[in-house]
């Protein structure tokens, strides 16, 4: 696959072992957006596809330490760690396993389907101020992806057109960033596992980015179910271009709160 750059790899990442969740990129009032913060350590590891597990929320505009191991054979990247103190926050690693690819959506057939939307106003959303599907955002602030079910589709797949707005992108570029990349296809995951219907948290997203979107661009974005388990529930979703391009893939484990004690609930933790 050919691909586009700049590339969501070495230049991207940062440089101070520290990792700083600014305020807007927020999910409830005083967590951070699970998807942002889990890119944001990702760019330790990048590219290729990072599995990022998620042992309690980042607070918002505050320092956590981040750590990065070497791998055995002495390079840099084996695992990238985030702390406050000596609390394990996420933990990132690389994936190696093949993740599944959803064929795109025709944007047109994703706007229908986003009209018919399950995402439901202030009222009913579970996190109306979440960075990623919150309805109580700005279309300058958060990235307001609100999927809604494909006609005629399987396994609850959901889909939207998303245009990145110019402020996604760092100064002067022509792309989102990498942060905001993953943030763009974590909720979807939860919408396409009935979140309207249950609270699901987080427990694993793995996300691999082989192009970042353009900024000012339409996109289509994409999420299905991939199976059930008890109270554990695996989701998949997608990004492409208009052209039906592949931009990035993940696949997401979510837990249903609402009926079990859960660590990251009583952390505060929220759908995204
Ligand atoms: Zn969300």
């Amino acid at each position: 696959m050919t691909t586009r750059s700049p590339q969501p790899g070495p230049p991207d990442r940062p440089g101070p072992p520290d990792l700083v969740v600014p305020e807007r990129f927020r999910s409830t009032g005083g967590a951070a957006h699970c998807g942002w913060a889990a890119g944001a350590l990702a760019r330790y590891l990048a590219p290729g596809a990072v599995a990022v597990d998620l042992r309690a929320v980042l607070p918002l505009d505050e320092p956590v330490q981040v750590r990065v191991d070497e791998r055995r054979d002495g390079a840099d990247g084996g695992r990238a760690t985030a702390w406050d103190g000596d609390r394990l926050l996420m933990e990132a690693t690389h994936w190696e396993r093949p993740l599944e690819t959803l064929a795109p959506v025709d944007p047109a057939l994703a706007r229908t389907a986003a009209r018919a939307g399950v995402v439901p106003g202030p009222a009913l959303h579970p996190v109306p101020v979440c960075f990623c599907c919150g309805c109580d955002r700005s279309a300058a602030d958060g990235l307001r992806i609100h999927p809604g079910h494909v006609p005629g589709s399987a396994r609850g797949l959901v889909a939207t057109t998303w245009t990145p707005h110019a402020s996604t992108g760092a100064t002067g570029a022509s792309t989102a960033t990498l942060p905001v990349t993953w943030a763009a296809i974590d909720c979807v995951g939860a919408w396409a596992g009935t979140l309207s219907d249950r609270l699901l948290v987080h427990q694993r997203l793995v996300v691999e980015v082989l192009d970042l979107p353009r900024l000012g661009e339409e996109h289509v974005v994409v999420a299905a179910v991939q199976g059930t388990l008890g109270d554990r529930v695996h989701t998949v979703a997608a990004l492409h271009d208009v052209q039906g391009r592949l931009l990035a893939r993940a696949e997401h484990l979510w837990r249903d709160v609402l009926h079990h004690d859960d660590h990251l609930l009583r952390a505060g933790a929220g759908p995204s």
